[in-house]
């Protein structure tokens, strides 16, 4: 069975197809600047020694998802024969708000709640939207499937995931927390159980997906009993280029000083903030870590941010789950920066976590970073997010 996964922004198509008998990515691709001039697609065929590139207008969602079947049909590029090989596309979705508990078939219903969901994630659910509307114009025949990256997290209890704002703001525009990457941590809390041997239902977990973005989630027997990540991607830990966590009061602080709008200030926190704000060298870890070592004081400062905000959230969830098992690190820093992993867990050992440093040296693959007697099991799990969007089209739909 092959499923098409897809990921539609506002301008772009990320797609892979997935032959699901072996879980094997057979193609997978790119369509950029969406009605924007300089648009173009490229295409990787698994195993072929050159992409395949084309640059040509591509006005919509509906010509962008014409040219992804035709690559996929071609007969030099292309992974299938007919149309038909394809059994269901699954759509990624970044917000669902409280409507989506769980991944769910798409019908004239669920279109109308994505869009009642829009003002949540105003730069990314449109371009779900036209994504879907593009793979029903192409194929009317095939199922629909949308996976949100926030139905992991709708197990939470309502105290965990109100804000302490006047109660007719929760009722009347559904301002509370959502979280975001439910979808990895999903993927990395069932990987993990699975790789140590364990039931999800018998562990009590934190996973941490420390990537340009970062939340951690807080795992109990298997469901999100707390998040990070808030009412938008802003909440948690420090970024990129996000703040992360602060009094709410900066906000008109900051205002007041700069005159700035509402969208500017979106921005100011959004964007300009996190590892790159505070050291002033840049967003990404990697060269953080260089300017660190350096001896660049700023990098030095943003770097012992991240590691005590996620210091904090693991003292924090554990307090919330009464212990602790499993500590989970995945996405690009978690995966790859074995210091990050080291900082954040040193100290922890009165709480029964204990890294080995030679194990800890790895980066990218599966792997227990935690000596033999640490009471907590540590693990980098890699993180697939297609891979489990293919696994819940294909549960839901058939
Ligand atoms: P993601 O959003 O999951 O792609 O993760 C991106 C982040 O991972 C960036 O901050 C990168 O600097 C970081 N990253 C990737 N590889 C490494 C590495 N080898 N060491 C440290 N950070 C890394």
């Amino acid at each position: 069975m092959k499923i098409l996964v897809v990921n539609c922004g506002s301008s772009s198509l990320k797609y892979q197809l997935f032959d699901m008998d072996n879980e094997s990515v057979l193609a997978k691709g790119l369509v950029e600047r969406i009605g924007i001039d300089g648009s173009k697609m490229r295409h990787v065929k698994t195993g072929a020694e050159k992409d395949y590139r084309v640059e040509t207008p591509i006005k919509d969602h509906k010509v962008a998802m014409k040219l992804v079947l035709d690559a996929l049909l071609d007969k030099d590029h292309g992974v299938v024969k007919s149309l038909d090989e394809i059994a269901a596309a699954g759509h990624r979705i970044v917000s669902g708000g409280d409507y989506f508990k769980e991944s769910v078939l798409v019908n004239d219903e669920v279109m109308n709640a994505l869009v009642k969901c829009i003002p949540l994630a105003p730069l990314h659910n449109p371009g779900h939207i036209m994504g879907i509307e593009a793979a029903q114009h192409a194929m009317p025949k095939m199922p629909n499937v949308v996976v949100f990256d926030t139905a992991f997290h709708q197990t939470m209890p309502d105290y965990a995931y109100m804000y302490g704002v006047p109660y007719e703001f929760y009722e009347t525009h559904r301002v509370r927390r959502y979280g975001a990457h439910g979808t990895s941590h999903h993927f990395v809390s069932l990987r993990a159980a699975e790789f140590l041997g364990k039931k999800p239902e018998d562990l009590k977990m934190i996973t941490c997906h420390l990537g340009n973005g970062s939340s951690i989630t807080a795992v109990n027997g298997g469901k999100c009993v707390d998040t990070s990540m808030g009412l938008t991607p802003l909440a948690g830990v420090l970024m990129g280029t996000r703040t992360g966590d602060m009094d709410p009061a900066v906000v008109p602080f900051v205002q007041n000083i700069t005159k700035y709008s509402a969208d500017e200030m979106n921005d100011f926190m959004n964007k300009k903030s996190g590892l790159l704000g505070i050291s002033g060298v840049s967003s990404d870890l990697r060269d953080v870590e260089e300017a660190a070592s350096k001896g660049n004081e700023r990098a030095k400062l943003a770097i012992s941010m991240l590691e005590y905000g996620i210091k904090k959230y693991i003292g924090a969830y554990t307090a919330v789950m009464g212990g602790l098992d499993v500590l989970v690190f995945t996405a690009g820093i978690g995966e790859n920066s074995a210091e990050t992993r080291e900082g954040v867990c040193e100290g922890l050992e009165f709480m029964g976590i204990k890294i080995d440093p030679a194990k800890n040296n790895i980066r990218g693959k599966e792997a227990i970073v935690s000596t033999d007697d640490s009471k907590v099991t540590v693990v980098v799990i890699p993180t697939n997010e297609e891979l489990m969007i293919a696994r819940e089209t294909k549960r839901v739909a058939f």
